[in-house]
C-alpha cells in the first residue's frame, strides 16, 4: 500500500471515473501531512468541478448500462462482491490500518479496528440483501389484481465523508449503496483521503464492474458542492460538521435530492452515584469516561465530551479521572506504547484551543490538559499534539458545552435528581449519542427512555452494531446508516399493480 500511494508518482492519480484512473484535469494536486510531525507523505490529484462532471457521467452511464449493469445484477452476485471486498480488506489488514493510522493521526490498533470494522459492514450489507424477499406482495382485495411493491436503487449516488474515521465512514456509505444496486461518486475529506483511495481499488479486484465506483479527491466547496448540486446525482450522502452539511442539503434541495446527512454531536456521559458505589463500579465508570472523552483525541461525532455527575460524587470521580488524563501517553500513533495519537491538523488544534481559552475566560476550573505537550522522541516539533483536558465547574450556558469541540475536551456538570440529570443530557440542540452509568436497572430504563439522542448506551460507552441503526435527533442529522434504514436509504420504493383481468372502466361515455 505504501508502495502504491506514498511517495509515487503514479500516487496522484487519485481521481478514478469510468475505470481509468486519472490526474485532475487542471493537474493540480495536493500534499497529504501526517499529523504525528506535520511533514507531506503522499501526494493526490486535487479534483474539481470538471472531475465530477466526469465522475457521474460515468457512474451515470454505468447504471443506465444495459442487462448486465450493475442495478441488475442479481442480489445474490452484488452480495458475492461486498463480500470479496471484505476478505480483501482482511487481506490487506495490515497496511490499510497503519495508512489509516498515519493520515489520520491514530494509533496502530485504532487503525487496525477500523478496518475490520469496515469489512463488517461490507459483510453486513452482503448479508442483508442476499437474504431478502425480492418485493412485497400486497393485497389489493381481489383475485384479479396482483400489487406487489419492490425497491429499486435510486441512481447515482454522491458519497461526502470526514477526516476522522475515513474509511468506516465511507463504508458504511458505500458497503449499503452498493448492496441496493447504485453506483456513486465518493468524496473523501481532503485531509484523510488515501485509504479512500485503496478501497476503490480493491473493489475493482472485487470484480465490482468499471463505473460503478468512483472517487474524485478535492475539497468541499468545489468537488463536495458540484456533487451536491449535479443534476444527475440522485442522492447525497453527507457525514461531517452541521455548517457542511446544511450547504449540501440546501444545494441538494435545487434538483429535489434524497439527502442524508450525518452530522455532529455533544453528546451527555450521564453518571450516577450508585454506578460509583462499588470500587469496581467506580473504576469502570471513570474508565469509560476517559474512553469517552478522548479516544482518537475526542475527534468522534460521539465523543462523550460532557460529563453530567451526581454531585455527591462529583469530587472523587473528578480526582480520579483528571489523575488518569495526564497519564495518557501521547504520540505518534505507530510509536511504541502511544494511547492516543495527535490531533488530525493545526487548524483543529487551534478550534481546541480557541474553545479551551473561551472556557476558562466562563470561569471554566482546569483540572487536567489544557495545553500542548512538550516536544519528544515520540512527540515530533512539528505535530499536532493537545493533552487530554478536564474542566470542572461547567454550566450549560458556556460555549464549551453547547458546541462541539471535537478535540480532547471533557468538561464536567453536576446533578443531584434523576429529572435534572436528563434535563441536562437533553438539553442540546444535538442529539447524536449519550450513556447513562447506574446500578438500578429501573433507573437505567427510565432515564434511556427519556432522552433524545440516537444512541444510549447503559452502562457503556461508544459501541455500535452494524445490524443497528446509527443517526441523530434533532441538528445531529437525518437518516440512518447501518442497519436496514441504513439500507432502505439508497432505495426507491416501487408499487407494481397488474390486472389480470382489465376491462374497460367507462367512466366516460363516449
Ligand atoms: P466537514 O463538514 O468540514 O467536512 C466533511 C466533508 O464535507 C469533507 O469531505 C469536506 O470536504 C466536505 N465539504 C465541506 N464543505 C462542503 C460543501 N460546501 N459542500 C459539500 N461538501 C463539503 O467535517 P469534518 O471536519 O471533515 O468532520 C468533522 C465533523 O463530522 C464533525 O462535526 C463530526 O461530528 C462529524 N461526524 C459525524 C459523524 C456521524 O456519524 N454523525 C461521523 C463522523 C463525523
Amino acid at each position: 500500500m505504501d508502495g502504491r500511494i506514498e511517495g509515487q508518482n503514479q500516487a496522484r492519480r487519485t481521481i478514478h471515473a469510468g475505470g481509468e484512473w486519472r490526474d485532475a484535469i487542471t493537474g493540480a494536486t495536493r500534499e497529504v501531512l501526517d499529523p504525528a510531525d506535520g511533514e507531506p507523505f503522499a501526494v493526490v490529484a486535487e479534483g474539481d468541478e470538471k472531475d465530477v462532471d466526469l465522475a457521474v457521467e460515468a457512474a451515470r452511464s454505468a447504471f443506465d448500462g444495459g442487462r448486465g449493469a450493475w442495478p441488475r445484477t442479481p442480489a445474490r452476485e452484488r452480495a458475492d462482491v461486498l463480500r470479496r471486498t471484505a476478505d480483501l480488506l482482511r487481506r490487506d489488514r495490515e497496511e490499510l490500518g497503519r495508512l489509516e493510522a498515519r493520515d489520520a493521526g491514530k494509533t496502530l490498533e485504532e487503525g487496525r479496528v477500523d478496518i475490520d470494522c469496515v469489512a463488517d459492514a461490507f459483510r453486513y450489507f452482503a448479508d442483508l440483501v442476499a437474504a431478502e424477499a425480492p418485493g412485497r406482495v400486497v393485497d389489493a382485495g381481489s383475485d384479479e389484481i396482483h400489487s406487489v411493491v419492490v425497491h429499486e436503487p435510486v441512481g447515482v449516488c454522491a458519497l461526502i465523508t470526514p477526516w476522522n474515521y475515513p474509511l468506516l465512514q465511507a463504508s458504511w456509505k458505500i458497503a449499503p449503496a452498493l448492496a441496493a444496486g447504485n453506483t456513486f461518486v465518493v468524496k473523501p475529506s481532503e485531509i484523510t483521503p488515501l485509504s479512500t483511495v485503496e478501497l476503490i481499488r480493491l473493489l475493482t479486484e472485487a470484480g465490482l464492474p468499471a463505473g460503478v465506483a468512483n472517487i474524485v479527491t478535492g475539497p468541499g466547496h468545489t468537488v463536495g458542492a458540484r456533487l451536491s448540486e449535479h443534476p444527475d446525482v440522485g442522492l447525497v450522502s453527507f457525514t461531517g460538521g452541521l455548517v457542511s452539511g446544511t450547504k449540501v442539503a440546501r444545494a441538494a434541495a435545487e434538483t429535489a435530492k434524497k439527502v442524508a446527512l450525518e452530522l455532529g454531536g455533544k453528546n451527555p456521559n450521564v453518571v450516577f452515584a450508585d454506578a460509583c458505589a462499588t470500587e469496581e463500579g467506580f473504576d469502570t465508570a471513570v474508565d469509560q469516561a476517559l474512553n469517552a472523552a478522548f479516544i482518537h483525541s475526542g475527534q468522534v461525532c460521539s465523543a462523550g465530551g460532557r460529563l453530567i455527575v451526581e454531585e455527591s460524587v462529583k469530587e472523587r470521580f473528578v480526582t480520579e479521572l483528571a489523575a488518569r488524563a495526564q497519564r495518557i501517553r501521547i504520540g505518534r500513533g505507530t510509536a511504541e506504547g502511544v494511547e492516543a495519537g495527535p490531533m488530525v491538523s493545526g487548524q483543529q488544534r487551534a478550534r481546541t484551543e480557541e474553545y479551551v481559552a473561551s472556557a476558562l475566560a466562563e470561569g471554566a476550573v482546569l483540572r487536567a490538559g489544557g495545553r500542548r505537550p512538550e516536544p519528544s522522541e515520540e512527540r515530533p516539533e512539528g505535530g499536532y499534539y493537545y493533552l487530554p483536558t478536564v474542566l470542572d465547574d461547567c454550566h450549560r450556558s458556556m460555549r464549551v458545552v453547547r458546541e462541539e469541540v471535537f478535540g480532547p475536551v471533557l468538561t464536567v456538570e453536576t446533578f443531584r435528581t434523576e429529572d435534572e440529570a436528563v434535563a441536562l443530557a437533553n438539553d442540546t440542540e444535538y442529539g447524536l449519542a449519550g450513556a447513562v452509568w447506574t446500578a438500578d436497572a429501573g433507573r437505567a430504563r427510565r432515564v434511556a427512555g427519556r432522552l433524545r439522542h440516537g444512541t444510549v448506551w447503559i452502562n457503556d460507552f461508544h459501541p455500535y452494531l452494524p445490524q443497528a441503526e446509527w443517526g441523530g435527533f434533532g441538528r445531529s442529522g437525518v437518516g440512518r446508516e447501518l442497519g436496514p434504514a441504513g439500507l432502505a436509504e439508497y432505495r426507491e420504493t416501487k408499487h407494481v399493480y397488474q390486472n389480470l383481468a382489465p376491462r374497460p372502466v367507462r367512466w366516460f361515455a363516449g
